[in-house]
């Protein structure tokens, strides 16, 4: 455990460290779990349409703070619009989980066991503290992503944010304190990946994003306090073009797929398949698209493309393009990364004549970069896209519903998009689960995604019968003696 207690943050569109972050050292970090799990006995005492008028409080509570919070955001991402973006989108998650947690956390009615005079009564026991690690992509999205359900379903929760994105911390903080029920039950601590394993250790669960690297970490360290970890990691998404695609369409929304977030979101797409026949129309049309996009560094509320968030993203990006550049790839629009007054910005990027083996085909590139490749059948294309250690998510697109699901059948992805790209981003309500390296544990979407969160008890009830069957015969007097 570190003895700093705190650490300079670097600054995205400046390159500055001007931020001083709070490094929660591992006794500060079980303080905070310790006072969490005294206030989570009431707050799963609550009914949940109690807890759940909390939580309605926090979507106001977020329009108060709306501006403070995508200013903080905006600082640490050194981009706007997905900031707002997140901002909301915290929002509509609660208004999700508000509309469908009833249903979902409907009391079961008691019922009779197949087994005659036993009645079985269901229970659901919430894990007491519900841990949460998350990236730098989107900072708040991605910490109250899991928080919400665990929250809804009884769960006290204690949130380590990245130490990249710290600075949305205390604005947050300010804005969960305008919910006092809430404040009691939903702790935040930061600092590096040291006050992550401190928050491992003080918690009954841990939902975890962020790279593969770590994930295997977490998992260890989960298993040696035998605790259920849920891992979202990385991906390297594809896109699979096919021949009779709307070519229009398809350009669109890969641009919107790859570039947003200047392509530092999990479900980017990263490698893009077109068939050979239109292979040439499509490229023209993705680089229009792709070429109307601009970088952010003059102005933050202008451009679509922010900067590289993590300086430690800023070389890997580097090596996969001028590795591809120099194997003979060639950047039809695009293809540098450039310092502005000390932030680094990658250009929108598409690359074409790239093979399966580079580097920016095969590991994850956080960065505004598509690479596409040709390809001559469907099964090749199937075969290209499975390719790959990661199975996070993937899109087809074709005008034939029929032909595109069953393209995306053969897929080795957790979520497949068909006529539109990275869907994930936006639906929440479609459950899935991580494929190969790219993730474990259960749906953090969807219907089943609460019962991460909660055991089951049951109560098995003889109500009848005197002796049960499977007793041993009644003694007698005669075997006594
Ligand atoms: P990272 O793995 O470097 O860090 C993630 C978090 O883990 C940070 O808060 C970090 O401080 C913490 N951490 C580091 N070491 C730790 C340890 N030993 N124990 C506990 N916690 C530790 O990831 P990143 O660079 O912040 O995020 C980018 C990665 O996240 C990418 O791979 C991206 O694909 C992935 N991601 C996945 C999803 C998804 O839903 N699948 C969403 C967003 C991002």
């Amino acid at each position: 455990m570190t003895d700093a207690s705190s650490l300079p943050t670097r600054n995205p569109r400046s390159g500055a460290s001007d931020y001083l972050m709070p490094v929660y050292n591992a006794a500060q970090v079980a303080d905070v779990a310790n006072a969490l799990r005294q206030a989570q006995t009431d707050w799963a005492a609550l009914s949940l349409q109690q807890r759940l008028a909390a939580l309605a409080e926090l979507i106001d509570a977020i329009d108060a703070d709306r501006d403070a919070l995508v200013q903080a955001l905006s600082q640490d991402t050194g981009r706007q619009q997905e900031s707002a973006m997140e901002v909301n989108g915290v929002q509509n998650t609660l208004r999700r989980w508000l509309a469908t947690a009833p249903a979902l956390m409907s009391h079961e009615a008691p019922r009779r066991s197949q087994v005659p005079s036993i009645l079985i009564e269901q229970h659901r026991r919430p894990y007491v503290l519900a841990g949460v690690i998350s990236p730098w992509n989107f900072p708040l999205m991605l910490s109250m992503i899991d928080a919400i359900p665990a929250l809804a379903v009884g769960c006290a929760v204690m949130v380590k944010p990245s130490e990249a994105t710290p600075r949305f911390v205390p604005v947050f903080q300010k804005t969960i304190a305008r919910v006092p029920a809430l404040s009691k039950v939903l702790g935040f601590v930061t600092g590096p990946g040291q006050t992550g394993e401190a928050l491992i250790r003080n918690s009954d669960l841990i939902c975890f994003t962020g790279s593969v690297r770590t994930g295997r970490r977490v998992c260890e360290l989960a298993a040696q306090c035998f605790i259920p970890a849920h891992l979202e990691l990385g991906g390297k998404d594809p896109a699979i073009v096919c021949a009779d695609a709307d070519i229009a369409q398809a350009a669109r929304a890969l641009a919107w797929g790859s570039m947003v977030n200047a392509g530092q979101s999990c479900q980017s797409i990263e490698r893009c398949y077109v068939h050979r026949s239109i292979f040439a129309p499509f490229v023209a049309a993705l680089q229009l698209e792709v070429s109307g996009l601009k970088s952010n560094f003059l102005e933050i509320d202008q451009g679509q493309i922010g900067p590289i968030i993590a300086g430690v993203q800023a070389p890997i990006v580097q090596r996969h393009l001028s590795q591809a550049l120099s194997q003979g790839a060639k950047a039809v629009v695009g293809g540098q990364v450039r310092e502005h007054h000390g932030g680094l910005w990658c250009e929108p990027t598409v690359l074409v004549d790239v093979t399966p083996e580079m580097a920016i085909m095969t590991e994850e590139t956080f960065a505004a970069i598509l690479p596409v490749m040709p390809f001559e059948t469907e099964e090749e294309a199937v075969q290209l896209a499975n390719s790959s250690i990661f199975g996070l998510s993937a899109c087809v697109f074709s005008r034939d519903i029929e032909r595109a699901k069953n393209i995306a059948a053969q897929l080795h992805a957790g979520a497949v998009s068909i006529n539109d790209a990275s869907l994930t981003a936006i639906v929440h309500d479609a459950a899935k689960q991580s494929f190969k390296a790219s993730g474990l544990g259960g749906s953090r979407m969807g219907a089943p995604s609460l019962q991460r969160f909660y055991r089951q008890q049951a109560f098995m009830i003889k109500d009848g019968g005197a002796d049960s069957p499977w007793w041993y015969p009644k003694a007698t007097d005669s075997q006594i003696t």
